[in-house]
């Protein structure tokens, strides 16, 4: 873990190295302080020479401009070093987020998501910075201040150490503690991202049902423990700071006494005796230095962890070894005995066979949750099948790069997703080095130039969460527009158009056929009188597909397909 944490350093070398040799040249300074101070009254004082005095101040003047300077390296560099580490990860754990599969955000709160992009490398930074410096720092002062202490006095010296078993236990058992306690706030604080993120997107609901209150209880749970975390941690921190306060300034008491004692009976100088208890603050500092980094570095491990956890996980959808970059696909769509489930309780789709004919429309019927988007959701390896095989143009899809395979593929759904953006860039999602012209052109074809027109700021207005709400018709509109730009050979309309008007429904029936024709097109429909004009109609109910054919035909027949019709027309 920890030579893993170390591997993040790498591009910042040099910031790293500059940053360190500053805080070591820094920290020998202040090592070097007492043993002057000590140098000055024993020595200095005595011969009243002002011209030496004099001479040791500018020289202390320069000293004190170094140290400036190089504390204003390890301060600002060294910040930088920890916040490009902190960003660098952040970056490759969005870039891995981008990687996942369906399956992964199907199971993964949005919220607990976005807490480990953000909340959780918070501290990481602060622990790069200071993590491997602030111990070299702490170990190279107390070694070397207590060898100094070692050379004033041994007895003084030993005396001082003795508290340092005790200290070393308060720090070990607190920082155990606070491992704990960090963890907690982690996870907690994840809970709370996940229920905002809920009752925000959620909040039509909530405030349709009236259940703010219900809401805000929830919420302050949530938020109460993440209090009782945080709190928990940080009471075992003060205790533990209080401690080794305690516990050093008992010591110096000590020191002073029997300091006072060996120097009545003249086995110490006064400035020994200054300069010895000098040292030991600068002895028992490093202390505080390690019991700041106690707390810095469970908080920072528990985010690392956190981060490694997520980015360890193998994205479930994934290019084969070898897999094609297939050109330009005609769509002819094999499912062979393909068998599929979302998790090991239930199976959803059991030994489907269907052979879709490059330049085809087919639609598919059925009830609710009989599998039909979960069919087509399969074609882009959205999902890998668990039996059986998919074939286009009698390729095994997974034998296709995903990038290829899935830019061939075309999606229209119900809801249609907007970004915070303009309108132009929305529609450009479909294909971002498309020029203005081609923008155009495929708004013309989608039937938006009259919406466009209309609007003061034309392509340029806002949408999204900052501008101008679409209807359901105008939203669904602009992703026809999308898929005009991206001009996919297969093409996938599920549910498109149902949660439209009938006569919204029309014009856009209309903007849909052209988008069809010359493509290989699966429809999933509720109002079968959009899907009249198939070349074929499957009928999937939860046992598999049921009937098959031309819609006259099933018609013919009398079966499912028949009986759904005679429903909704005799109304
Ligand atoms: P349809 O599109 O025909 O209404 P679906 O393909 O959406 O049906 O769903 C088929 C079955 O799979 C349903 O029982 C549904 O509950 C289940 N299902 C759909 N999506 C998921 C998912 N992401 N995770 C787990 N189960 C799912
Ligand atoms: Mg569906």
């Amino acid at each position: 873990m920890i030579r893993r944490f170390f591997s993040y350093y790498r591009p910042h070398k040099r910031l790293f190295i500059l940053d360190f040799i500053s805080a070591v040249i820094v920290a020998l300074l202040e090592l070097a302080f007492p043993l002057a101070v000590q140098w000055f009254i024993d020595d200095l004082l005595p011969g009243s020479d002002w011209q030496a005095i004099v001479t040791v101040s500018i020289g202390l003047l320069l000293v004190y401009c170094l140290s400036t300077f190089l504390q204003f390296i390890v301060n600002f560099w060294g910040h930088k070093l920890g916040i490009n580490i902190e960003s660098d990860m952040r970056q490759e754990l969005f870039e891995h987020v981008q990687k996942q599969s369906f399956r992964f955000f199907d199971n993964t709160k949005t919220g607990h998501i976005m807490s480990r992009i953000t909340n959780d490398l918070f501290d990481l930074g602060e622990l790069a910075h200071h993590g491997p410096e602030d111990v070299f720092i702490a170990l190279m002062t107390f070694i070397g201040a207590f060898w100094i202490m070692l050379t004033i006095n041994v007895k003084l010296a030993l005396v001082a150490v003795v508290i340092l078993p005790f200290l070393i236990l308060l720090v070990v058992v607190c920082n155990l503690k606070m491992n704990k306690a960090w963890g907690q706030m982690y996870s907690s604080i994840a809970d709370v991202n996940a229920r905002v993120e809920d009752s925000v997107s959620g909040s039509r609901v909530v405030q349709s049902f009236t259940n703010e209150e219900f809401e805000i209880a929830r919420f302050k749970k949530n938020n109460q423990r993440y209090r009782g975390a945080k709190l928990g941690g940080y009471r075992v921190m003060s205790y533990s700071l209080s401690g080794i306060y305690m516990m050093t300034r008992l010591i110096t008491i000590v020191v002073l006494v029997y300091g006072a004692w060996l120097s009545f009976s003249g086995q110490l100088s006064p400035g020994e005796l200054v300069g010895f208890v000098l040292y030991i603050n600068v002895l028992f500092k490093p202390i505080d230095k390690i019991s700041a980094i106690m707390e810095l570095y469970p908080k920072g491990m528990a985010g690392f962890k956190r981060f490694i956890d997520l980015i360890d996980s193998e994205p479930e959808v994934q290019d084969t070894e070898g897999a094609v970059e297939v050109g330009l696909l005609k769509g002819n769509i094999v499912f062979d005995e393909v068998s599929f489930r979302y998790d090991n309780h239930k199976s959803v789709l059991e030994n489907i066979n269907l052979n879709i004919r490059a330049g085809e429309t087919v639609a598919f019927v059925g009830p609710s949750g009989a599998g039909k988007t979960t069919i087509c959701s399969l074609i882009p390896r959205f999902y890998d099948v668990n039996d059986g095989g998919i074939y286009i143009d009698g390729l095994d899809i997974r034998n296709m790069t995903k990038k290829s395979l899935r830019s061939q593929i075309g999606i229209v759904q119900q809801d249609v997703f907007l970004f915070t953006g303009t309108l132009r860039e929305n529609i450009a999602y479909g294909k971002r080095d498309a020029t203005d012209e081609e923008i155009a052109e495929a708004a013309n074809r989608a039937h938006l130039e009259k919406f466009i027109a209309s609007l003061p700021d034309g392509y340029e207005t806002q949408i999204g969460e900052r501008g101008l709400k679409l209807s359901g018709g105008q939203k669904q509109r602009l992703a026809i527009a999308r898929m005009f730009l991206k001009n996919p050979p297969i093409l996938i309309l599920d549910e498109a158009t149902s949660a439209l008007d009938t006569e919204t429904e029309m014009v856009i029936q209309e903007a849909l056929t052209e988008l069809a024709q010359n493509r290989t097109t699966l429809i999933i429909a509720h109002r079968l009188a959009t899907i009249r004009n198939a070349d074929r109609i499957i009928v999937v109910t939860e046992d598999g597909i049921a009937e098959e054919g031309r819609h006259d035909e099933l018609i013919e027949q009398g079966g499912i397909f028949a009986n759904l019709h005679r429903v909704q027309f005799q109304r």
